[in-house]
């Protein structure tokens, strides 16, 4: 949901959307920018998503954040968003904070991992608060850290403090990453390889979007749902699967349509409960 008109605007839309759940930024997504919000909107914001009963209220980085970046202005760029995003989760009640792991760039897969898991630990330390950072599976373009669940489980084992920290399951990057959940077999090897690494209860939420790319691809391109290599058959196969079924699905398709995806999640989730 975009919050660019306000957050009452953002909490009008989720409810005519008939939003369940929610995800938003609290800046532009390209950008450095951030609005004060008044603690008018706030209100307005928290009451609604009380009256409504959405859950979870999931919060994203800016997409330009590179917390695995061996540059350092680039670095403290990442961990200064982070840090200020994470203060105003406290705000608007987030339950997760998602970010991407990041680019090595021109440095090496062991040095990135080493730099995102030292900018957590530098965030989870003495962190006292509610919301629990996830790392997002990627879908491995370029130098992308997080395309498989061991590179996910590299960055969580240098992590002294994971009790706030967890991992978001999008389906549109870990099918172009080559895991396939479209079939049953493929769902149950991407759950064995979950408890082989970090672990399935690790999984706190799913981005659920179809993608316009094929299966091991490694690019990242949202589509509706159904309108992708994943389509209807895939998303049932991933939605009647029991663990799955216990999860939040959160939509990142283009804004433009989201209407008939949150739709189909819905016919597709009651078919099969
Ligand atoms: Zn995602």
């Amino acid at each position: 949901m975009p919050i660019g008109k306000g957050l009452k605007n953002t909490a009008d839309e989720a409810v005519s959307k008939e939003l369940e759940a929610l995800q938003m930024f609290l800046r532009n997504p390209r950008g450095r920018g951030a609005r004060q919000f008044t603690a008018d909107e706030i209100n307005y914001f928290n009451d609604i998503i009380k009256k409504k009963d959405i859950y979870p209220v999931v919060v994203h980085i800016p997409y330009i954040c590179n917390p695995a970046s061996f540059k350092e202005d680039l670095y403290a760029f990442a961990l200064e968003i982070l840090q200020h995003d994470l203060s105003r989760c406290v705000l608007v009640n987030a339950d997760f904070i998602v970010l991407h792991p990041g680019s090595y760039t021109s440095s090496t897969l062991e040095e990135g991992i080493d730099r995102i898991a030292n900018l957590l630990n530098i965030v989870l330390n003495d962190y006292t608060g509610e919301t629990c950072i996830l790392l997002e599976t990627m879908a491995g373009q370029g130098s992308e850290i997080g395309r498989n669940f061991e590179e996910i489980n590299l960055i969580m084992q240098k992590i002294k403090n994971t009790d706030k920290l967890g991992v978001c399951f999008d389906t549109c990057h870990t099918f172009a990453a080559g895991y396939d959940s479209t079939v049953i077999e493929g769902l149950n090897g991407i759950l064995n390889a979950m408890d082989s690494t970090f672990g399935r209860e690790k999984v706190k939420i799913v981005h659920a979007n179809d993608s316009s790319k094929e299966l091991g691809s490694r690019r990242d391109r949202h589509a509706h749902i159904g309108q992708g290599f994943i389509g209807i058959d895939g998303f049932t196969n991933i939605m009647s699967h029991q663990f799955f079924k216990g999860l939040p699905f959160i939509l990142e398709t283009p804004f433009e349509g989201i209407e008939a995806d949150i739709k189909l999640l819905k016919q597709i989730r009651d078919k099969n409960s």
